[in-house]
């Protein structure tokens, strides 16, 4: 039996593997592909605030940028490399330096692991009784939480929908040399061993499900090398290697951390108003011992360890979560709707 059983070792996953072996639990941890094999695997992975006015959003990033530079620096100092970042808005208007950092991401999320149990496959059931989850009917586990970005969901319920963009990021040799992290049309890593690192694309039409076509590499490479180009020049450019992937997104921006409301259940409440303006979450049935982390989009080495410590001391010790990030918010929307 363990403490917990994770599905998906993405950057959100392992960083709850962390916290929990941090704390002595027994934790297993599934995936259907390995280690950082999803989104996780395709990112840049550049620690940094939102640039943007402001709003919830906004200061959740502020937040968690404060406490994972700190988090990479202390724990994993080999797998982080700190960097001025110089940020220049689209119209050239606005410059911001600060210090920020950028983390080896498939390095970082294989350490974040050390301790757990892993294992390579899909997860298609998880059967709850007598206490205690059943997983594929062949492992147990007190709680589970579903760390599975932008993935087919294992829970179906109509109100959980995120959306998957599509990223491509590239690493390239050239002669051109580059100091800083820079932010603009793309982000630039600072050169090592000849080396760039430039990302992303978002690209909402690709869908590596549901699309038609294939997707396009060197069309994405165009785009990424034009856009760079027009903050750096770029001399004896030779693409070394592509990364793809999906961002996990909800509809509203914020990620969701916390536990998954049971639909069925909840609507059959006679005592629930389900149009009232400010609903009390309390009121609504949960699955026991069950919780998600995911929808972090474009900045998910910045938010995990800041959201896995969130739902670690929740978990274990019963501490609330702001309840901005909690999956019921949507499950309220859906049902006022109806
Ligand atoms: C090109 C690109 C560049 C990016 N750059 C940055 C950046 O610079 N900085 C930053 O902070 N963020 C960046 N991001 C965003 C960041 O990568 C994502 O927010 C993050 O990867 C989301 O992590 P996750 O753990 O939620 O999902 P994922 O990394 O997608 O992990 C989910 C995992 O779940 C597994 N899984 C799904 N279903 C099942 C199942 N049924 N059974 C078992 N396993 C399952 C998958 O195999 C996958 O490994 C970038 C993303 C992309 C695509």
């Amino acid at each position: 039996m363990y403490d917990l059983a994770i599905i998906g070792a993405g950057i959100n996953g392992s960083s709850l593997a962390y916290e929990f072996i941090k704390k002595g639990q027994k934790v297993i941890l599934f995936d259907m592909e390995g280690i950082a094999s999803g989104g996780s695997g395709a990112a840049g992975a550049f620690i940094s605030p939102k640039f943007s006015k402001s709003g919830e959003l906004k200061e959740l990033i502020d937040k968690a940028f404060i406490y994972s530079m700190q988090f990479y620096e202390q724990n994993f100092p080999s797998l982080f490399t700190k960097a001025t970042l110089i940020h220049t808005s689209q119209d050239n208007e606005e410059k911001y330096t600060l210090e920020s950092g950028m983390v080896n991401a498939e390095a970082m999320c294989n350490a974040l692991c050390e301790g757990v149990t892993l294992k390579k496959q899909k997860v298609e059931s998880l059967y709850f009784d007598d206490g205690f989850w059943t997983i594929d009917e062949s492992y147990s586990a007190k709680n589970i939480v579903l760390a599975i970005g932008a993935y087919e969901q294992i829970i179906k319920e109509p109100y959980i929908q995120l959306r998957g963009i599509w990223g491509h990021r590239i690493d390239i040799k050239t002669s051109s040399e580059n100091k800083n992290i820079l932010h603009q049309f793309v982000s630039i890593s600072p050169s090592r061993d000849g080396m760039l690192s430039i990302g992303a694309t978002h690209n909402v039409h690709y869908h590596p499900e549901t699309s038609k076509e294939a997707y396009d590499l060197e069309k994405g490479r165009e785009e990424l090398l034009e856009k760079a180009s027009q903050m750096i020049d770029l001399e004896d450019v030779e693409v070394v290697k592509d990364y793809t992937g999906l961002r996990p997104g909800s509809n509203d921006y914020m990620p969701l951390v916390g536990s998954l409301v049971i639909s069925k259940e909840t609507l059959a409440s006679k005592s629930i108003q389900f149009q009232r303006k400010n609903p009390d979450y309390a009121m609504y049935t949960y699955y026991p011992n069950l919780y998600m982390i995911n929808g972090n989009a474009g900045y998910g080495f910045v938010l995990a360890p800041y959201l896995a410590k969130m739902l670690q001391e929740h978990i274990l010790n019963a501490k609330s979560i702001d309840e901005r990030l909690a999956p019921a918010r949507f499950f309220a929307r859906w049902a006022r709707r109806l």
